[in-house]
């Protein structure tokens, strides 16, 4: 159903990942009548999971908390009960470069016990806004006229708000998937243009038995063109399952990009068993992947790590009062590309309209 016309909330919010359900929950928490419009028929965007294969949930996209544990309350806004599990010196990480090494193993990254960043949303925020979501809603213009904002969806439906807050990915407004009236600055349009964006895919590989390490990396894991590494997805979780999580973004997501279903496994199985001495095909009981570049509403993994902060600092800046920027690309240009700083840049937008919108 298109949208209806006389449909007006105070706050329109595009999109329901991270960004948009947060910056949601913040207005509906302050008693702000909000509407979050959904292009797919899901929530979360790259927050996606696969539960019911194994007995833990498999992150088809944001799967680490990159951040210390005190940045799960900021984004839920209360204390949150979930067990976080790091790794120690009994991890370990092997480095391929045609022969093997053994590396230390660095990092502060943290992951959910039997819990995802989905979950997280689904506990913590989904139930206060749950009604407010309308999904199979893509928009596809925004305009100012006088003291509204008029939005319009694919079917040609329409709204109207007090303010909008845009939370699509990068790749959307690239492709003009949204047209402004008034236009965006050609500055905005620069850097949404000229932003190095990340592809990326990540699969899931179920063995009989473990034969890797906690870590697996090889020469272009870590480099400006783009990162991929396999980890064990079983880590902290407790699970008699053993599962490989591969994970890969820019240059290097692309050889396993294009493949179908088998094409992809029997890849990843000469991969792993030119590492692991032929250990990993016998092993082999199912995969699944995600290539986040064909999601239509999606089209990208995220902003690169190596990218220019002052454009991302750019895309962060509102259009006007009414029309505002959340998500994870859209920050004051010191973090990016992360979900915790992806609620913070929605939770923000919503602060700032709550701090001047009449009707708030
Ligand atoms: C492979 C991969 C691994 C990652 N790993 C991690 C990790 O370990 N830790 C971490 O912190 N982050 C990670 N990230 C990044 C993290 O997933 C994102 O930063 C975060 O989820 C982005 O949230 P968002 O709300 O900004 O955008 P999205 O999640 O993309 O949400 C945007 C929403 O807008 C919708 N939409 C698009 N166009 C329209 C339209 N025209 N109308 C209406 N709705 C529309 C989309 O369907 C989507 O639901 C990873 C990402 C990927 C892809």
């Amino acid at each position: 159903m298109p949208l209806e016309p006389d449909a007006s909330p105070c706050v329109i919010v595009v999109g329901a990942g991270a960004a948009g359900m947060a910056a949601a929950h913040h207005l509906v928490q302050a008693g702000v009548d909000v509407q979050i419009l959904e292009a797919s028929a899901v929530h979360g965007g790259r927050l996606r999971c696969h539960s019911d294969l194994v007995d833990f949930p498999l992150a088809l996209g944001a799967e680490w908390l990159h951040a210390d544990a005190t940045a799960l309350e900021e984004v839920f806004d209360r204390p949150v009960d979930v067990d976080l599990v790091g790794y120690g010196p009994d991890d370990r990480q092997l480095h391929f470069d045609g022969a093997a090494h053994e590396e230390p193993l660095e990092g502060g990254d943290l992951r959910f016990i039997r819990s995802s960043w989905l979950e997280l949303f689904d506990r913590y925020v989904l139930p206060d806004i749950a009604e407010h979501v309308r999904f199979d809603t893509e928009v596809v213009g925004i305009e100012e006229t006088g003291d509204r904002v008029l939005v319009t969806d694919s079917r040609g439906g329409t709204a109207t708000a007090d303010a909008v807050i845009v939370t699509v990915p990068v790749t959307v407004l690239r492709r003009r998937g949204i047209s402004f009236t008034p236009d965006l600055d050609p500055e905005r349009w620069k850097a949404i243009d000229k932003i190095a964006i990340w592809g990326g895919m990540k699969a899931f590989i179920g063995f009989g038995e473990r034969f890797y390490p906690t870590f697996l990396t090889f020469p272009d894991s870590d480099t400006k063109a783009g990162q991929r590494l396999y980890f064990d997805a079983a880590h902290g979780h407790g699970s008699a399952d053993h599962v490989l999580g591969l994970f890969a973004v820019g240059a290097p997501a692309e050889p396993y990009r294009g493949l179908d279903h088998d094409g992809l496994r029997d890849h990843i199985l000469a991969e792993l068993d030119r590492v692991f001495a032929g250990a990993a095909s016998p092993r082999y009981r199912w995969h699944i992947s995600q290539d986040w570049n064909t999601e239509a509403h999606i089209g990208q993994a995220y902003v690169a790590d190596h990218a220019k902060w002052r454009r991302v600092r750019r895309l962060g800046e509102p259009a006007s009062d009414r029309v505002l920027f959340a998500g994870d690309a859209y920050t004051d240009g010191h973090n990016w590309s992360e979900v915790h700083v992806a609620a913070r840049s929605g939770r923000d937008a919503a602060r700032w309209l709550l701090g001047w919108l009449p009707s708030a």
